[in-house]
């Protein structure tokens, strides 16, 4: 591989790169995780944490990655036999399903085309002939990182409410949170899953369940086995700040830091912000003549554009060129998109500049890999960016 002078371009959909100003957080001597000074770094980070879920309820943080949330949601909630409603958005949706399958879970699983976010009303009519409600879940990923998609959670809490049922709803707010516009307790989602190197901006280790009163009334009565990822163990001592376990105590300093960054830029400036870096991707990526996964602009992702490869063209060998020539990580399409599509994240700490330099590398890129494609790309984005693009020229 050449050698690169600069830094190294992360333009996968998470973990997004760390902000200076949280690695310099976490560059701290770990304290004693039973001392006052640590009850008190625990009930900031924890209250904090409320503010970024827009819950009044409690927030568990525990020292996994997302997937580790995952199960502790359906360990919480769920008992064997029971049955879910999931929707195939995507590779994650998928993943989620197979664990839930795994730990005993039935799950009736809506199939999807991987280019749509889960459908309102095909989730209202399952739910509607489910006139015994044996569905005790609604389980969907708000933001499918392996697509580009974003499911509409308010239309799917008005979906299980048009049906009058009683499901609990499950949000898988991995990459989302902290980039798109979430509000557990508004929208009336009962476990919101997330973890930490997306939207917050930190390293991977960290994983959140955010609760409603009714998940925790579930988790009174559920069977499924579970002691690490227990809510109550760690209820009770997360009151006074405390950890039933060591915790993740620099991931913390952190996430404090994390919290403080998002509410002094203000989260509706961060999803702005997201929405606007999304907006211009997509204009660059029309301007090249390519293809956006996503097929409903309703569900554009703030996040990250999956962008289609043009037929007979690789996008892992675009890829690896765009690393050895640019020195930039560009996301992989998973399992079915493997080849097919390439990600681009626009996530975190990305603003114009570092997103226009990340699509001169990949307009680059497409030139230097022979992919077919219109120059361009750059300048409908810049133009997208100062409020000049076409669509917006009528309105100027
Ligand atoms: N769900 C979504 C939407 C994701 O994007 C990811 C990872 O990228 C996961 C779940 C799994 O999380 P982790 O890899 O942190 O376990």
């Amino acid at each position: 591989m050449p050698s690169h002078n600069g830094r190294h371009f992360l333009q996968i959909p998470g973990p997004s790169p760390v902000p200076e100003r949280l690695l310099r957080a976490m560059s701290m001597q770990v304290i004693d995780h039973r001392s006052a000074e640590f009850g008190a770094l625990g009930k900031q980070v924890l209250e904090g944490c409320q503010a970024i879920f827009k819950t009044s309820g409690p927030v568990v943080i525990y020292p996994s990655s997302g997937t580790g949330a995952w199960e502790a949601a359906i360990a919480n909630t769920l008992s064997p036999g029971d049955k879910v409603l999931m929707v195939e958005t995507g590779h994650f949706a998928t993943l989620w399903r197979n664990m839930a399958a795994r730990l005993g879970i039935e799950v009736d699983f809506i199939g999807g085309d991987w280019r749509h976010g889960a459908d309102p009303a095909a989730l209202e009519a399952r739910l509607a002939e489910d006139n015994a409600h044996a569905i005790k879940a609604v389980m969907v990923v708000h933001n499918e990182t392996s697509t580009g998609v974003t499911s509409r959670i308010p239309e799917i809490r008005k979906a299980i409410d048009a049906a009058a049922h009683p499901a609990l709803l499950m949000v898988d707010t991995i990459s989302s949170l902290g980039s798109v516009d979430y509000r557990h307790d508004e929208w009336q989602v009962d476990v919101t899953v997330s973890c930490s190197q997306k939207g917050l901006m930190l390293p991977p280790g960290l994983g959140f369940n955010a609760l409603s009163q009714k998940a925790i009334a579930a988790s009174k009565t559920n069977s499924l086995r579970r002691s690490y990822w227990d809510w109550e163990e760690m209820l009770k001592p997360n009151a006074n700040g405390f950890f039933p376990y060591t915790p993740a105590t620099n991931l913390l300093y952190g996430l404090r830091e994390a919290i403080a960054m998002l509410l002094e830029e203000g989260l509706d400036e961060v999803f702005d912000r997201h929405r606007r870096l999304a907006a211009a991707t997509r204009a660059a990526v029309g301007a090249w003549g390519l293809e956006v996964l996503c097929q409903d602009p309703r569900e554009y992702s703030p996040v990250l554009t999956a962008v289609v490869m043009p037929p007979g063209h690789d996008a892992d060998a675009f890829r690896k060129v765009v690393l050895e020539k640019y020195n930039m990580s560009l996301g992989a399409g998973l399992s079915k998109l493997a080849g097919k599509v390439f990600r681009i994240g626009h996530l975190g700490e990305c603003n114009d500049l570092t997103l226009i330099g990340a699509l001169s590398g990949v307009e680059m890129g497409l030139a230097a890999a022979g992919v077919p494609h219109r120059r361009g790309g750059v300048q409908a984005a810049m133009d997208e960016l100062e409020g000049r693009s076409l669509a917006n020229s009528e309105t100027a």
